[in-house]
């Protein structure tokens, strides 16, 4: 007789009664947020809604005004997902300016000394403009980063990457968002690389939380979008009013896309996040490499406090090599699974020599660092080509 092929189910426990709306776990909500209502006869999916306009007499005009279904639907899941409300852009970096453009010229803006390259020129722009002034800190260092927010003059605006690119250092959103509120700042927290399932900063305290909607929330490297997520109606009405005005709205393909990404986030983060924490501890120990910069490692700077705000360490790590820049290169080169190429969180694998952009180089990036986003392929032959590479080089 041959054996079944499926394994009986065990038996099962007494059914609960499905969870209220508002208990949902993280990785039910990324499925379950942000459809049509059940009806007989309704779509599951939201579609694609291709029109600039709306017939006169309804609550919708002009696209560009009051946005899509499309829109709500991917706004309705990624606020659920961080807590609060979102508003979606065309990139992240059109998220990043929206929340920067609404400060008054003149304000005090307090940043990491690492920080992701499009961010940093932004800052360094809007300096240059005279617009604001700036001040960069090392946040992952909680005392040295309170001592900067408490000094004169009184910053009207922290911005806190945490894990920070490409240093994977760890801030403390907590001590520092209090730290920030007594002196009357707002803060902001560019959660890209944790996504909501790792880290909420909204719940430790953060004002506002920016995403490229590009990489982890739409997951497959085949579009640009970004979103901007806050708790508080008035901030909520003056990031719409910016995108009204400024125009850097997303597109409806891209909107449909990002939310397909969002429905298997959690299944992608898990293993991107296992494949992560096995590839940290095997470079570790990799006699090439002189250092790993990832906070899911026990002696890693960041580790405490990741353990602390966190469900999980996330799935972007950097490593030192021996040798320099120039080793460095050939390992990028040497690769032939894992992709040599700039962005992060799809489901393949990506590497690249950060400090080959002199923005990163000046912003304190070792040069012999390589920034690793780890996919979802099967650990082992990603580890068969890390290591082919490393000894290639
Ligand atoms: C990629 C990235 C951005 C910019 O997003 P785009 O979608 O490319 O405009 C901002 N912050 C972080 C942390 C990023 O990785």
């Amino acid at each position: 007789m041959t054996p079944p092929e499926v394994e009986p189910p065990a038996a099962s426990p007494p059914a609960a009664s499905p969870p209220a709306a508002a208990s949902r776990r993280r990785s039910t909500v990324a499925v379950a947020a942000g459809r049509p209502a059940h009806r007989p006869g309704a779509p599951v999916n939201q579609g694609i809604e291709m029109t600039s306009t709306y017939v006169l007499g309804g609550e919708q005009e002009y696209l560009r005004g009051q946005g899509s279904a499309s829109w709500r639907a991917f706004e309705e899941t990624l606020g659920e997902l961080e807590g609060g409300r979102a508003v979606a852009f065309g990139s992240g970096m059109a998220a990043i300016a929206a929340v920067l453009e609404g400060l008054p010229v003149g304000s005090t803006v307090i940043a990491g000394q690492a920080l992701y390259s499009g961010t940093s020129a932004l800052l360094d722009e809007q300096l240059a403009l005279g617009r604001i002034s700036l001040r960069r800190a090392e946040l992952d260092d909680t005392t040295a980063a309170v001592a900067v927010i408490r000094a004169d003059p009184r910053p009207a605006l922290v911005w806190l990457e945490t894990p920070a690119n490409p240093l994977v250092t760890v801030a403390d959103v907590a001590a520092l968002a209090a730290a920030a509120h007594e002196v009357g700042a707002r803060v902001v927290v560019d959660n890209t690389w944790n996504t909501p399932l790792v880290l909420r900063p909204l719940e430790h305290g953060a004002d506002v939380v920016v995403h490229s909607v590009t990489k982890y929330l739409a997951g497959h490297s085949d579009l640009l979008m970004g979103a901007v997520v806050c708790r508080a109606d008035a901030v909520h009405a003056e990031l719409e009013q910016r995108r009204r005005l400024t125009g850097g709205i997303p597109g409806a393909l891209e909107t449909y896309l990002a939310l397909r990404g969002i429905r298997t986030l959690a299944v992608r983060m898990e293993r991107a996040q296992a494949n992560a924490g096995v590839l940290a501890e095997r470079l570790a120990e990799h006699p090439a490499v002189a250092r790993v910069r990832y906070p899911g490692l026990s002696d890693d700077p960041g580790h405490a406090v990741a353990a602390r705000q966190q469900d999980g360490f996330g799935a972007m790590l950097s490593f030192d090599v021996h040798g320099g820049a120039a080793v460095a290169d050939r390992i990028c080169a040497a690769v032939e699974l894992i992709t040599p190429a700039t962005s992060l969180g799809g489901v393949e694998s990506l590497i690249e020599r950060r400090g080959r952009y002199p923005i990163d180089a000046a912003n304190g990036t070792p040069d012999n660092l390589i920034r690793f986003s780890v996919g979802i392929e099967h650990v082992e032959d990603l580890w068969g080509d890390l290591s082919q590479a490393l000894a290639a080089a």
